[in-house]
Order: structure tokens, then C-alpha cells, then sequence
């Protein structure tokens, strides 16, 4: 097929594998190039809510995720000093109301449904162990330059991550910045939950400059822990191994509940928190970004991976409504690219400030946590959710 309805995209992480299904969806053929050579194991747990879930459902994954992902009943935030509940949302009535479901899945259970929904799509190429090295726009597309090969098409989504190289040779002075927050992330198997395993819901533990999230993943086989403290580490990655007594020592003053979750997680990982800073540029002719390396952002609304789902979407269903081929083809995807970038922008400036919003909040100390669990409480479980209604209601 022609380059005129050839889109390459750079990454095959959650926004690039997304992309590429949607892209294909509409009729374009689409060749995604990704760094590494298998698509390992990284990352944990990530949630999806409704927003999100409906667009991986209407790209035909819903068997595929159903299989692996849990769908909890409830989420439920608790005092890390005392372990007592301070309140408890039913996140069952959100899928219910919002008509798609929300779900806890491994990021690599994530990955690999999408990878394998891909594999099956005739009009998606795929290549494995191909870093995109150099992307040069000109009047009539765009030339990718990957593993020591060109290749021609008519835009390129760079969809490759919070160190995006992509962004680098469009917009080398945007740099994503240290938070000063790490997260240590790890997994139990769901019998050695100190509990027996009966974890049906999301946890999140309140604690003075740290929380703690945890929900169980993989049909419900293992458990997701995160861990986010402060901190100067600030490597790049996202498996760095993390010493476990240096996190149960920072644990030691909590609730026994919370002590004996984190004593038994068996593989621990270190994830130093960056995020780009809000209002960069995602665009530029025939080159635009997705994902986190346009708006990597801290983990606190649950929304990172959701934001670049929704990007994925929005983007190819501004491709596909694009009229022309031949000349002004170029401009009009310049235009498109634009358009894209000017819908999205605004409502991920709202989330990445719910994010920052909710870490403050998350780790209030002593009387502004006692605060913090009044007006929660006060607030209730309905009219916490409904604050949430924004995020969860979004439709493509
Ligand atoms: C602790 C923590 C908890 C989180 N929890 C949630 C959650 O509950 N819900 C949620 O929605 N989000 C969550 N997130 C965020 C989520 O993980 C990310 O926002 C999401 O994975 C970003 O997807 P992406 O496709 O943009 O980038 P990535 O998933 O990082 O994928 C980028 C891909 O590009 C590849 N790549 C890199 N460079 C190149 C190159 N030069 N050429 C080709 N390929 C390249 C990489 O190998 C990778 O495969 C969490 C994040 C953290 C840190």
C-alpha cells in the first residue's frame, strides 16, 4: 500500500499497540517499531477505568482482557496509622453506570492481549528490536529512521514512553522532571495474602509521605502492590531491584495489616517517579506524540495508561475523517495532528493535576490526615465518586 495511508508508530507499549489498532480500524496500514526485542514482563499492576475500558472493548479485547483481568468490587481507602477503613466506594456501580467495565490487569497481561490482537491484524506489521534512531518531516510525509533502515509514511506517532526519543529530535528541550516520589512495586501470590487471598477490591493506604495500593491482578492469581515514598533515587527504568528491608523499614510504623502485606512481597522493583511538565507541545507537521511521552504524569489518578488509550482513539478517528490523498495531503495531517493535539491537551491537563492533587492529599501527616479522614467520610462514598465522574464518563 501506498505511504499516503501508511502510519508508522514508535513503541509497542500500551498507547502504541492501542494506536496501531485503532489506526487499523479506520483503514490505515500501520507499522509499529518497537526497541526491544520481546515484549517482556515490566511494569505491575494498572487500572482501568471505564473511559479507557470501552475503547479496548469496542477494538474487539474484551475476551482476551476477561481472561486475565479482575474486575473489583470496591475501593477502599484506609488509615495506614490505625488500619481502619475510612471509606469504602463501590466501583462495581461506576462500571455499571458508565456501561463498560473497570478492571485491575498486569501491565504485561495488558501488553501481551493487545500484542496478540495486533499479531491477527493483516494491515499491522509489527517489528521487534527496532529503535526508531531519527524522524525527518518534509512536504510530502515523513522519513523514520529505525535499525539502520528508512521508511517512508505519511505520519509518525511516537508513542515511546516518558524517554521518548521521538520527542527528542522534535522537541529536544522538553524533558520529563524527577518528582522526588518513588515507587516500589511488587507481587504475592494471592495464598499468601496475609488475609488467605480473599482480596476482591482495591486497597489504598493513607500514610504521612507514603501510600500503599494494592489489588489483586492475574484472574485474581497474584497480588499488586505499590509502594510510593519520597526520595532521592532517581534512576531511569522500570525494574531496578529494590532492597525489601529498606521498604519494610520505611513501612515500620504502620497498621500490622499493612506490615505483613508488604513483608510478603517476593520481587521487588524500584520505579523513580517522573513526569512531564504540563502544556509541552505534542505536534509538529506530520510528527505527533502519545501516551507518556507527551504527558507522563504521576500514577496518583490511575490514569496514565488511560490517557494514552483515550489519546490512541482520538487520534485515529481524526486520521480516518481526513479527506484528502496527493497534494495538500501532507497539510491537512499537519492540520489533524493539530486538532488532535489542541482536543486532548486540556483534559490531560486536568488529570495530571488531579494526579499531583491526590499526592498531596494521599500523604497528608498528623492533623491534616485526621483532616483529610473527616472530610472523606463526611463526603461518603457516592459524592467521592461522582467527583470522579469526568474521568470515568469521557467518551471518544
Ligand atoms: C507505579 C505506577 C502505577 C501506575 N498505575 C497506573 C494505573 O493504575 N492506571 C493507568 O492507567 N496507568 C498507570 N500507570 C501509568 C502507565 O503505566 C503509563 O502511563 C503507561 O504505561 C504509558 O504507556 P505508553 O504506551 O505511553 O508508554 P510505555 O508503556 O512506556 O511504552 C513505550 C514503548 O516504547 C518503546 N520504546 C522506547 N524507545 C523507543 C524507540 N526509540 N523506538 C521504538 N520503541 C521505543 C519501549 O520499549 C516501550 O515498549 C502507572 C505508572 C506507575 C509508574
Amino acid at each position: 500500500m501506498a505511504a499516503s495511508r501508511t502510519i508508522i508508530v514508535a513503541g509497542a507499549g500500551i498507547g502504541g499497540l492501542t494506536a496501531a489498532l485503532a489506526l487499523a480500524a479506520k483503514g490505515f496500514r500501520v507499522t509499529v517499531l518497537e526497541r526491544t526485542g520481546r515484549l517482556d514482563e515490566v511494569g505491575a499492576g494498572l487500572q482501568l477505568s471505564p473511559n479507557a475500558s470501552r475503547i479496548l472493548v469496542e477494538l474487539g479485547l474484551r475476551s482476551r482482557l476477561e481472561a486475565c483481568a479482575v474486575v473489583p468490587d470496591a475501593v477502599t481507602a484506609i488509615n495506614a496509622r490505625s488500619g481502619r477503613s475510612i471509606v469504602r466506594m463501590r466501583i462495581a456501580d461506576v462500571a455499571t453506570r458508565a456501561g463498560a467495565p473497570y478492571w485491575v490487569v498486569h501491565r504485561a497481561d495488558l501488553q501481551a492481549a493487545l500484542a496478540a490482537q495486533v499479531a491477527a491484524h493483516p494491515a499491522i506489521d509489527l517489528r521487534l528490536g527496532c529503535a526508531v534512531d531519527d524522524v525527518a518531516p518534509d512536504a510530502d510525509g515523513v522519513t523514520v529512521s529505525a535499525g539502520g533502515a528508512q521508511e517512508r509514511a505519511l505520519a509518525v506517532i511516537g508513542a515511546d514512553g516518558i524517554w521518548s526519543a521521538v520527542r527528542g529530535r522534535v522537541f529536544p528541550q522538553i524533558a520529563p522532571r524527577f518528582s522526588g516520589l518513588i515507587a516500589w512495586r511488587g507481587t504475592l501470590p494471592a495464598e499468601a495474602m496475609p488475609d488467605g487471598g480473599m482480596l476482591r477490591g482495591v486497597q489504598l493506604w493513607l500514610g504521612p509521605d507514603a501510600h500503599l495500593v494494592v489489588y489483586p491482578i492475574s484472574g485474581g492469581r497474584r497480588i499488586n502492590l505499590v509502594a510510593v515514598v519520597d526520595g532521592s533515587w532517581n534512576q531511569r527504568g522500570w525494574s531496578a531491584r529494590g532492597e525489601p528491608t529498606e521498604i519494610i523499614a520505611r513501612f515500620a510504623h504502620w497498621a500490622g495489616a499493612a506490615q505483613a502485606l508488604i513483608g510478603a512481597v517476593e520481587n521487588w522493583t524500584r520505579w523513580a517517579l517522573f513526569a512531564m511538565p504540563d502544556g509541552g507541545a505534542w505536534n509538529q507537521g506530520p510528527v505527533a506524540l502519545l501516551g507518556d511521552a507527551s504527558h507522563g504524569m504521576l500514577p496518583f489518578a490511575a490514569q496514565g495508561a488511560g490517557m494514552a488509550i483515550e489519546d490512541a482513539a482520538v487520534l485515529a478517528a481524526g486520521l480516518a475523517a481526513r479527506h484528502g490523498e496527493g497534494r495538500g495531503a501532507a497539510a491537512e495531517v499537519a492540520a489533524t495532528l493539530q486538532r488532535y493535539a489542541a482536543l486532548r491537551q486540556p483534559r490531560v491537563r486536568q488529570v495530571q493535576r488531579l494526579a499531583r492533587q491526590n499526592g498531596t492529599i494521599y500523604h497528608l501527616p498528623g492533623a491534616a490526615a485526621l483532616a483529610r479522614d473527616v472530610a472523606m467520610r463526611a463526603l461518603g462514598p457516592n459524592r467521592l465518586l461522582a467527583r470522579q465522574g469526568w474521568i470515568y464518563d469521557w467518551r471518544p
